[in-house]
């Protein structure tokens, strides 16, 4: 819906005003009702912070340069941390409707090319049905809630927006670029362009959210570098429709292909991916950055890509969608909030990183999550206005460390190359000798014992935040942390264990929509433990809490480590104890994990420092403070 009448006071309360945006006076100011958060860009981003602030009752406008959702096929998978959002958000389901069917497994072939025998290994992904399957065998807290989703970008935002269209919590203007913000003590003026009329208006809010990408007009309007770089190499993609299934399942159905490339010496040069399982595919041809990537006839790229190591590969091509050259790049911003708390910037404004591991997107909806409902807390008075600041304390290590990630994927990949191919023909690879043999052997090894690319589920969902709104675990030790694995723990600041009931409901699904005191104790129907201390004190404090009782319930008692857990409204724990002996305790608990007291050590605040290395996959570290630039890259990265 796009609202055009009224005006509205900033110092009129939100609930006493008209719920539009129009601009009648001031000279093109229009003032959004308090508590209203605007939102720069519509992408992934932009749209799940709209649904998620909707979802805790604030209202948001949305301002999107393009008049559409995107064309551009980036994002394929959702990862099971993102579902296990989404189911919160009611969204799960409808979400995989639009996606690939639940029966298709999702291989990953590793092939010299589609005139080859057979693909030299793979890395068995099993699809929906079968990754539930999986959770259902191994109730142990090691898994998701939700197995991941394959659905591409451009028809996830398009489902995202016709579900944000039905809000009446959201405002969606297509055709409005962000031109700049700026601060002030108690507001945020966002200056806007419509790209049809030119007509500029400044937009007056409490709040600003900058979803608007790599090339973010919010960062750089407040000045945050962007520490990074990108790999030395430029990509050509061509996303096209064909059902020649029988060529390009000649090596089995995929997900994605790897190949080992002509152009590349023998090393990794190029992928395909399966979009739907339909018709819709796209390829990537890696290039050396002098390249002239202009020159290639797209239906030529799509051939050379799937080629590999032996010329063109044809295939009947219906219909090329779009092409670009891009660039893959890794950067994080050094600092993602406003002085003032106002402003803060999330996914691509905040981090890019090289798509192996699927972590851009996935990310972006962690930032979504971690910011909606700390807005949504202070808009609606159920927090204090620090909490804001744990939104860079909790998500600018998880950035650094997931696109750091991403790189150590890649190399993964262009490391083929020096580690097996150099130094001979490259054909050998698929030559029926003893050595073709080894070479193969040892390449599937390789790739089993670094298959983590899409596994790693230390890094989708076992991070866990240290800031001044989590209570830190004094008197144990904190378990280790790996990017391969998950490890169940309710320690502060995780996601704690998923696991079923001895009913079969998840205890995800017992969780309330805002805060949930979980208790274990074995008396928790009578409790010691004092759990009604934390009720009262949430009551008094207006901070919505459900507490949930599990007497009984071993199995997650043992895994959730204490007898009283504290989880947020993300599904994070902010603390866990034994026991809480007085109404003053359970008051100045709930005071600091909602950042109306800061605690005593403010441990884990955002580090403000540039990263003194560069990461791994990128050759030098530069930072960009200005326009975002890099050579080579494409419409859709700026
Ligand atoms: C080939 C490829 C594959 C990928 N695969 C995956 C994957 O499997 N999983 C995953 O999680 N991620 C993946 N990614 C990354 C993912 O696409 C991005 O991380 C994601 O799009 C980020 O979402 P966003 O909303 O932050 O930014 P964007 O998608 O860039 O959206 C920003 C929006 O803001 C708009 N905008 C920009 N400037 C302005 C302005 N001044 N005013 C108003 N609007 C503005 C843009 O038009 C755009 O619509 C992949 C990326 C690529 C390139």
């Amino acid at each position: 819906m796009s609202g055009t009448n009224g005006i509205n006071d900033p110092s009129v309360s939100a609930s006493t005003t008209t719920t539009t945006t129009t601009a009648t006076q001031a000279d093109e100011h229009v003032f959004l009702p308090r508590g209203t958060v605007l939102i720069a860009g519509g992408g992934p981003v932009g749209l799940i912070l709209a649904r998620v602030l909707s979802y805790y009752g604030v209202r948001s406008v949305l301002f999107e340069r393009n008049k559409t959702t995107t064309s551009w096929p980036k994002m394929d998978l959702t990862n099971g941390r993102s579902m296990e959002l989404f189911r919160k958000l009611g969204l799960a389901d409808d979400l995989r409707r639009q996606g690939v069917p639940p029966h298709i497994d999702q291989d990953v072939l590793i092939s010299s090319g589609l005139a080859s025998k057979e693909a030299i290994t793979r890395w068995e992904l099993p699809g929906v049905d079968r990754f539930r399957q999986r959770i259902h065998e191994h109730n142990d807290g090691t898994q998701p809630q939700e197995p991941y989703q394959r659905l591409s970008q451009a028809l996830f935002e398009k489902w995202l927006k016709a579900i944000c269209d039905q809000d009446p919590l959201i405002e969606l203007h297509y055709g409005n670029k962000v031109e700049s913000v700026q601060e002030t003590a108690d507001h945020v003026k966002t200056t806007v362009t419509n790209v049809e009329t030119g007509k500029s208006t400044v937009y007056v809010s409490d709040y600003v959210a900058g979803c608007d990408g790599a090339s973010s007009r919010v960062r750089k309007s407040l000045g945050f570098p962007l520490d990074g770089g990108p790999v030395p190499k430029c990509v050509l993609l061509v996303h096209f429709k064909s059902r020649d299934l029988s060529r390009l399942h000649v090596q089995g159905q995929f997900w994605h292909i790897f190949f080992l490339s002509d152009h590349a010496e023998g090393g990794f040069g190029s992928t395909i991916i399966a979009q739907d399982e339909v018709d819709t595919w796209t390829t990537h041809l890696f290039l050396p950055l002098d390249a002239e990537p202009d020159k290639i006839e797209s239906h030529d790229a799509v051939y050379r890509a799937l080629g590999g190591l032996h010329g063109p590969y044809p295939i009947e091509i219906d219909e090329v969608l779009v092409r670009s050259v891009w660039r893959p790049n890794i950067a994080v911003t050094r600092q993602w909030s406003s002085a003032g708390q106002r402003v803060h910037v999330a996914g691509d404004a905040a981090h890019q990183n090289i798509p192996t591991g699927g972590y851009g997107m996935n990310m972006g909806i962690g930032d979504a999550f971690d910011l909606g409902w700390k807005l949504a807390a202070v808009i609606n008075e159920q927090a204090g206005r620090d909490l804001l600041q744990s939104y860079e304390a909790e998500r600018k290590p998880v950035a650094l460390r997931n696109v750091e990630r991403s790189g150590v994927h890649f190399q993964l990949h262009d490391r083929l190359k020096d580690e097996f191919i150099a130094g001979g023909d490259p054909h050998r690879v698929d030559a029926d000798t003893e050595e073709g043999r080894q070479l193969r052997a040892a390449i599937h090894e390789y790739y089993q014992q670094h298959d983590g690319e899409n596994k790693d589920f230390g890094i989708e969902m076992g991070y866990r935040y240290q800031s001044p709104v989590i209570v830190p675990d004094r008197e144990a030790t904190e378990p280790a942390w790996t990017p391969s694995q998950y490890t169940p723990t309710s320690w502060p600041g995780g996601r704690p264990p998923h696991v079923f009931l001895s009913d079969g409901t998840a205890i995800f699904d017992k969780f309330g929509k805002h805060w949930t005191l979980l208790v274990f104790a074995d008396d928790s129907q009578n409790s010691t433990s004092g759990q009604e201390l934390v009720a009262e004190a949430a009551a008094s404090l207006s901070i919505p809490l459900k507490v949930v009782a599990l007497p009984g319930e071993d199995l997650a008692k043992r895994l959730y480590e204490k007898p009283l857990v504290l989880i947020r409204p993300d599904q994070h724990v902010a603390w866990r104890g034994d026991q809480v002996s007085s109404l003053q305790e359970a008051e100045k608990l709930l005071n600091v994990v909602t950042g109306r007291v800061r605690p005593d050590s403010t441990a884990g605040e955002g580090q403000k420092a540039a990263p003194s290395v560069a990461f791994t996959a990128t050759q030098e570290l530069t930072t960009q403070v200005e326009d975002f630039k890099l050579e080579k890259m494409a419409a859709f990265q700026m």
